[in-house]
């Protein structure tokens, strides 16, 4: 089958694929997670092997960029095992999204795997407010898998926050500094509604990215970087400084047209479009297909899933959530 077939009935070429490797996680962000959360049953859960087929599957068909996420990635059994048959797949871009709590022990080998970029969530650098916010987090695990990842020699690190009004809005210039002093971008993601939380209304916290934008503009001087990273973040540079300030703003700029990419679930299903939910499920395809004949069965869902990738998501602040996954459930 050609690289070609990765294309949606929008014309737009898909070569990139965000792997979930659990819902689970070790975190309970606010805007992430209700509280009280049930997770997948572990049978329901795609094994390691059952990713690494699906990563190669999709590498086959002219994807070149893999990130793999969560929940919380790092938390998984044995995910570095995982992480080093990914390494040997070709990927041009190997990358992984985690919230830092492991990172200390694990940015290392990660690297000697193949790993090639690393985002790390960043919410607060007050040890109480962070918690708060993640619910159990531990400031100082998280600083210090900052710390491991700049020393282990990963392409880039990045960090990405949610600010949210009422709990650390008094936070982005701190942020930003801090990120900029450590020699590290950082990208700020709007609020998505994703899933029905209990701490907070979404409505009451949001902050656009302009909003952001213009407080930054009274410290730091901003230049939009004239370049598309294929993805939904818009990057400016900042004077006397080599990093970059991301802006992901799902409400305020849609990016759907350039829509690059999709996603697949712990469980296994090819999900299209974070806002959408359309979806098919490759668990069953691999489980269902003799082993002989896995790899063409895969692709050709693969190719047959694309057909369903809708046009653009629609996210409105004001209803309820019409996504009732939880962005652990997505892989964000
Ligand atoms: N556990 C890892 C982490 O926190 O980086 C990876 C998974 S997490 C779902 C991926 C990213 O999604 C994090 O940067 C997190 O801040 C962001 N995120 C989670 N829920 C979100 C929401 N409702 N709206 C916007 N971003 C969200
Ligand atoms: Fe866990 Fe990441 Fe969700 Fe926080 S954002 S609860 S760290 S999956």
């Amino acid at each position: 089958m050609s690289p070609h077939n990765l294309i949606d009935p929008f014309g737009r070429k898909v070569h990139y694929l965000r792997l979930s490797v659990t819902d689970r996680c070790d975190f309970r962000c606010r805007y992430c997670m209700a509280e009280d959360m049930t997770f997948l049953p572990r049978s329901q859960v795609l094994s390691l092997e059952e990713m690494t087929t699906i990563a190669r599957v999709f590498r086959s068909l002219g994807g070149d960029k893999l990130r793999v996420t969560g929940g919380e990635p790092l938390i998984r059994r044995d995910v570095l095992h995982l992480f080093q048959n990914l390494g040997k797949l070709g990927f041009a871009d190997l990358s992984l999204t985690t919230n830092g709590s492991r990172l200390a022990e694990l940015a290392h080998p990660l690297v000697a795997a193949g790993v090639h970029r690393v985002n790390i969530s960043l919410d607060s650098l007050h040890p109480e407010r962070f918690r708060d916010i993640t619910r159990t987090g531990d400031l100082r695990s998280v600083l210090a898998g900052i710390e491991a990842a700049q020393r282990a020699g990963f392409r880039r690190v990045k960090l990405n926050t949610v600010i949210m009004r009422h709990f650390n809005l008094d936070e982005l210039v701190p942020l930003t500094a801090f990120a900029l002093d450590n020699g590290l971008d950082i990208s700020f993601i709007e609020e998505m509604p994703l899933g029905e939380i209990d701490s907070h209304k979404r409505r009451d916290e949001f902050v656009s990215s302009a909003e952001l934008r213009e407080h930054l503009s009274s410290v730091f001087f901003l230049t939009p970087i004239d370049e598309s990273s294929g993805g939904p973040a818009r990057y400016w540079a900042v004077q006397g400084h080599a990093n970059r300030v991301g802006f992901i703003s799902p409400h305020s700029h849609n990016f759907c047209a350039s829509c690059n990419r999709v996603r697949v679930s712990a469980e296994g299903r090819i999900l299209l479009c974070l806002g959408n939910e359309h979806s098919a499920d490759l668990r069953a395809v691999l489980r269902n297909a003799p082993a002989d004949q896995q790899d063409s069965a895969l692709a050709e869902a693969f190719v047959e899933a694309l057909k369903l990738k809708p046009e653009r998501h629609h996210f409105n602040l004001d209803e309820a959530p019409q996504i009732l996954r939880f962005m652990n459930a997505t892989g964000g």
